[in-house]
């Protein structure tokens, strides 16, 4: 792991997703093989693969408190804040300390157990969601896939956020077609979940072979679906087990949001097979 430390004039940066994002890190050592995030290696000059590599943001300048009033910040979009660095680093938790004064809507994302270290800062935010990321029950696929904390960890974390009046939300993201058994984490975490974030699995950057290659190895029965879906742009497979999961949640009352990618779906089949829900 490459470590260093890079000074930077601010840690807020205007964003399209909510209005602003907070990323205290460049680079993940959660090395999801999936990782959106990992497009940053281009602006980076950084040669090692992606999460091999992590640059610890430093800044003395305080968050401006008046620019983020009423608006949504979402930590972090591109790096986890509690990746293991953060335990020697404490980026994120001097960040927190300043947003304890601030009302803005704070969305936490991350697939470590350390955000409860900061529970006595959480507790304090007002407006404020923390989004645990897990995609499956399987301990053997979670460790194929990233190096975050393992599966029973993550649902800890969600049931000791919601049992300290955090409001939590299981991000289910992303969902393998037909791998991720989405029924079986919802059932085993509705307890103490508040609302699921559902999201689908988007192979768009250079780590798409990758995980067609993965699935396969591990899971040849699928391989053909994965190369309709994902090679052919026949995606009508998704979009049924989307609606499967939608039907379910809506059948046994799950606070859910869907951020499956509709759009590209209906685009490709509009006037075959559907109109829309
Ligand atoms: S935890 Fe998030 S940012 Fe980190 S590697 Fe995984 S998907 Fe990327």
């Amino acid at each position: 792991m490459v470590i260093s430390e890079i000074s930077v004039k601010n840690y807020l940066t205007a964003s399209k997703i909510g209005s602003f994002c907070v990323n205290p890190y460049v680079g993940c050592p959660h090395a999801c093989k999936y990782c959106y995030a990992s497009f940053m290696k281009r602006f980076t000059n950084h040669p090692e693969p992606w999460g091999d590599f992590i640059d610890i943001k430093i800044t003395e300048k305080p968050i401006n408190l008046r620019k983020i009033s009423g608006k949504n910040v979402i930590m972090s979009t591109v790096t986890d804040p509690y990746n293991p660095l953060e335990a020697k680093y404490v980026i994120t938790r001097k960040i927190l300390e300043q947003l304890v004064e601030s009302d803005c809507h704070l969305q936490i994302i991350t697939k470590n157990k350390l955000v409860l270290r900061d529970i006595d800062l959480l507790k304090q935010i007002k407006n404020l969601t923390v989004a645990v990321s897990i995609n499956t029950t399987d301990e053997t696929f979670r460790r194929d896939m990233d190096q975050g904390s393992s599966i029973a960890d993550r649902m800890m974390t969600l049931k000791t956020l919601h049992e300290n009046g955090i409001r939590n939300v299981l991000f289910m993201s992303p969902i393998f077609p037909f791998i991720t058994d989405w029924k079986e984490l919802i059932l085993q975490t509705r307890g103490y979940v508040d609302h699921y974030w559902l999201e689908d699995l988007n192979l768009r950057g250079g780590y798409k072979k990758a995980i067609l290659d993965y699935v396969k190895v591990k899971y040849p029965q699928y391989y053909d679906s994965y190369l309709n879906i994902y090679s052919r742009g026949n995606r009508i497979e998704l979009y049924e087990e989307d609606k499967e999961i939608i039907g379910w949640c809506e059948e046994n009352h799950i606070s859910y949001s869907d951020y499956f990618h509709h759009e590209e779906v209906i685009s490709d089949f509009k006037g075959k097979i559907f109109t829309g829900k």
